[in-house]
């Protein structure tokens, strides 16, 4: 396996091209994140770490000049928090972003990442025009029907303009498959601040509020957190809610706002010692542990910049995990949960459990075709296991099988249960999915950006990759 990594978008019109004529195939990498297997390649890797440069745009260049103050054009490889610290350097930031910032951003918008909000889309949302080098090396700018973009001024000779909604909302969401993306134009706010409150409740509260929405629609976010074991006869929960707060001054910005506990545990390896007793007495540890985190993680109000409140810190990294996340409708939020909780009983019984708590998120209904929460608001569930403990990763799939009944849709970075190539889901839980794979066949022409994720999703293996396939058919 080889790797470039390019500096422009003309090394990268060079890069699918030597790929073609060698007769590999090429994917981007942008943080490496994914816990699937969305960004590997048999063939090989774009490193996009050096496409991060950011612009403002041309006021000249747009149908709206006026818009131009609240648009920047920035690369696809700028990982989230360089973005974060620039755009708050200029008085400006993102509406929404995940729970970590360690990603590239077009490693986010091509999977439709996301943090939550029943308000806001995912990151891909954001996306207001696409730059993008197809098989071919051919160069697009891909906008919606009515684009940002004046198609009288626009003068690149290389690059080619197309304003089409089926090109845009297939593009932008596309896992990596339709070509390497070189940099996107994000619509961005004023720099604004927020406060986190973050309460144990016990379920049975919890699900009051949540009867018609109201926990997650009064609050500009909201993340619940669940211990899925009863101990005293009740699940606990962490809710955390965070809103608009005033200017938090400067000097203030600077004191950490994350708990220390996370940090502790995976600075000092307390997390194997904490793995070692789980899998010693799973049916009492177990709980405990999670009722701990939960009440460890509780606090009163922190006031921050916006990025530093929805940023979860080093919360997720104290111990390497298999994740599994799963969207359903926002409607079916409690019958799901309730659902996801009978699992975790049923699966106790014969001795299998999830050892972190579950992750409740919500978003808004995204336009992109390929987006999990394409057409509906959702309810975002996410089953975590750490490394190492008792039931691992093989847990996970009784949850996710579970989450299917209610129409689930799983999220491309952390789909450990997605398609195998043997069903044809993936045509009926997206229903704009025909569309998506016309845009495929012709940006992916040569199958230069096939890859396992394409051949398990049942995507049409162009020559390059049924080369590569008979291959390992034939070593192994
Ligand atoms: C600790 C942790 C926390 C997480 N938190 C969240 C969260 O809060 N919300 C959420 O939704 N997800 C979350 N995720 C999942 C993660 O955000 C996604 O998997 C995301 O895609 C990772 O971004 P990346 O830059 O690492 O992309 P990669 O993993 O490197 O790539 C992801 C996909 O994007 C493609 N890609 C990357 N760059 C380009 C490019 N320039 N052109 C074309 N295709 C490209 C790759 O080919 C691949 O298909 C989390 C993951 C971890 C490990």
């Amino acid at each position: 396996m080889s790797s470039v990594t390019p500096t422009s978008a003309a090394d990268v019109a060079r890069a699918v091209i030597h790929a073609e004529t060698t007769g590999t195939t090429l994917r981007a990498v942008g943080g490496d994140w994914s816990l699937s297997d969305v960004a590997r390649t048999e063939g090989t890797t774009l490193d996009t770490s050096r496409l991060d440069a950011v612009k403002p745009l041309d006021p000249s260049t747009l149908r709206d000049p006026s818009l131009s103050p609240l648009l920047i054009c920035v690369g696809a490889g700028i990982r989230m928090h360089v973005l974060n610290r620039l755009l708050a350097a200029q008085g400006l930031a993102i509406t929404n972003m995940g729970s970590h910032s360690g990603q590239s951003l077009a490693g986010n918008v091509q999977t439709s990442s996301h943090g939550t909000g029943i308000h806001f889309g995912s990151v891909s949302d954001l996306v207001r025009s696409v730059r993008l080098v197809a098989s071919g090396g051919r160069r697009f700018q891909i906008e919606p029907t009515d684009g940002i973009t004046d198609p009288d001024t626009f003068h690149e000779s290389d690059i080619t303009l197309v304003q089409d909604d089926d090109w845009f909302y297939s593009a932008v969401v596309s896992v990596g498959s339709m070509g390497i993306v070189t940099s996107v134009v994000l619509s961005v706010v004023p720099v604004f601040f927020l406060a986190e409150t973050r309460v144990v409740r016990d379920w049975a509260t919890v699900q009051e509020e949540l009867e018609g929405g109201r926990l997650y629609r009064d609050h500009r976010h909201c993340n619940v957190l669940i211990n899925p074991y009863r101990r005293r006869r009740r699940y606990l929960c962490n809710v955390a809610t965070r809103n608009f707060t005033g200017t938090v001054p400067r000097w203030q910005q600077w004191i950490p706002r994350q708990n220390a506990v996370p940090t502790v545990v995976s600075v000092s390896g307390m997390a194997r010692g904490v793995v070692r007793a789980m899998n010693w007495r799973s049916k009492t540890v177990v709980p405990l542990v999670q009722s701990g985190i939960l009440r460890t993680m509780a606090r009163k109000t922190s006031r921050h910049i916006s990025h530093r409140i929805l940023d979860n810190g080093p919360l997720n990294l104290a111990h390497p995990v298999y994740a599994v996340e799963v969207s359903v409708p926002a409607s079916d939020t409690l019958a799901a949960l309730n659902a996801v909780l009978r699992v975790a009983e049923q699966r106790a019984e014969s001795g299998g459990y999830l050892t972190a708590p579950i992750s409740v998120r919500w978003t808004g209904a995204s336009q992109h075709y390929l987006s999990p929460q394409y057409g509906r608001e959702s309810c975002i569930i996410e089953l975590i296991s750490l490394h190492d403990t008792v039931s691992g990763r093989d847990e996970l799939r009784h949850y996710f099988e579970a989450l299917l009944a209610f129409g689930g849709r799983q999220h491309w970075g952390l789909d450990l249960y997605g398609f195998d190539g043997t069903d044809t889901r993936i045509r009926t839980d997206f229903p704009r999915f025909k569309v998506w794979k016309t845009r495929f066949d012709d940006l992916n022409q040569t199958g230069v950006f096939d890859s396992m994720f394409t051949q398990r999703c049942g995507l049409g293996v162009g020559p390059r990759m049924s080369g590569q396939t008979s291959r390992r058919q034939s070593g192994g």
